[in-house]
């Protein structure tokens, strides 16, 4: 690695075709996994907006010290109530952008900071957070950064972050919103709590920049750990830039990893992740489908078979199916093989994540040897170019 040119050119003052929609707030769907009926809000009083549900016009509410409810009700209108407010019914809810406290049941409370927007669809709220795009980079990255990464890793993952939300900007926008907050966008919790101030300077220091190939933005692709091989993701996500290729990870220690789950449980996934159920009498057989892409064949499917009938579901629907079955996040990336034991499924693999782009531990590595951003940026990304938003 040591004398690799280093493509990455900072360009921090010629603005990029494109820029202007880089500086555009983002729009961010909050806890949709969990589908909530209601929302509680706590922040320090002030104004929240509501537009009547069948009225004409807009009326304001006190938002009191106490907090303000939201719950869906009777489809697409929110019933609004507050300690000291009284209770209204409203289509939808906007906070001016202050900072505040957002929780739904089954997560723990959100701490954001941003205009907010409340509506509901289907007896579901939809819950809209508009922020500037590096903010919410800073944030996603914070949740996302490898524990005990320097701070050269955490800047690198900053700039990566921040390309993907701009490469991914719109891709909700029939949901009403840019971006979701789960891994198939990108992880995002709010602001993060234990991030140090170490680690906030380290953000700070880089927000706003980001990676552009070919006059875009990268969508920056990054995995936890690919133990030893990054993989090219094109039969995940469909045509991806040429720099996403498989080769080696020379500074990344490969750690194997193996777990059992008893075969009811991987029977009841795979049974959901398919939508058919096999519905025979008898043990049945399970197997993996193998991708032609990547080196020796990363899982692309999982399938059962009994009595003649069978079944397949996709990689990621059936990671989602085990982790809900076992309550553990069980399959850590397509790298695998499958074992089929008495009354278990072993699967015995290596890296952690979707294996593509930049393998966070291995910037930990190179940070700890050392390495710039820059530099760590240049390795995973190579040929990209460094932006100013
Ligand atoms: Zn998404
Ligand atoms: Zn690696």
């Amino acid at each position: 690695m040591s004398g690799r040119a280093v493509a990455l050119v900072l360009a921090a003052s010629s603005f990029a075709a494109g820029a202007a929609a880089a500086g555009e707030p983002v729009r961010v769907g909050l806890f949709g996994l969990l589908a909530p009926k209601e929302l509680t809000l706590s922040a320090t009083a002030g104004e929240v907006r509501l537009t009547p549900a069948g009225g004409a016009g807009r009326v304001s509410m006190r938002l009191s010290g106490q907090g303000l409810h939201v719950r869906a009700v009777g489809g697409s209108r929110l019933a609004v109530w507050g300690e000291t407010a009284g209770r209204r019914l409203a289509e939808r809810l906007t906070l001016a952008r202050r900072r505040l406290e957002a929780a739904v049941a089954g997560a723990p409370a959100r701490e954001v900071d941003g205009a907010l927007t409340v509506s509901a669809a289907g007896g579901v709220l939809r819950v809209v957070l508009e922020l500037p795009a590096p903010a919410l980079a800073v944030e996603s990255a914070l949740v996302e950064r490898e524990p005990g990464a320097g701070g050269e890793a955490v800047k690198a993952q900053v700039v990566a972050c921040l390309s993907f939300v701009l490469a991914g900007r719109g891709r909700h926008a029939a949901d009403g919103f840019d971006l979701c907050d789960t891994t198939h966008c990108q992880r995002f919790a709010g602001i993060v709590q234990s991030a140090s101030a170490r680690e906030r300077a380290a953000a700070a220091a880089v927000a706003g920049l980001y990676l552009e190939l070919g006059g875009r933005p990268l969508p920056a692709f990054y995995t936890a750990e690919c133990g030893g091989k990054l993989e090219r993701p094109s039969d995940l996500w469909g045509p991806v830039p040429a720099i996403f290729r498989s080769r080696p990870d020379p500074g990344c220690v490969r750690h194997d990893w193996t777990v059992v789950i008893a075969r009811r449980d991987w029977q009841r996934a795979l049974e959901r992740a398919a939508g058919r159920r096999l519905d025979v009498p008898g043990p049945a057989a399970f197997e993996v489908k193998r991708s032609s892409e990547g080196s020796g064949g990363l899982v692309s499917a999982f399938a059962g078979s009994a009595g003649g009938r069978s079944v397949e579901a996709p990689f990621e629907a059936m990671a989602r199916e085990v982790r809900a079955v076992t309550g553990r996040w069980a399959i850590r990336s397509r790298r695998l093989a499958l074992f089929e034991e008495a009354g278990h499924v072993r699967l015995t693999g290596s890296g952690r994540g979707h294996l593509a782009g930049m393998c966070q531990a291995g910037a930990a590595r190179l940070a700890a040897q050392g390495r710039g951003f820059r530099e760590i940026l240049a390795f995973y990304y190579p040929g990209a170019g460094l932006r100013h938003a």
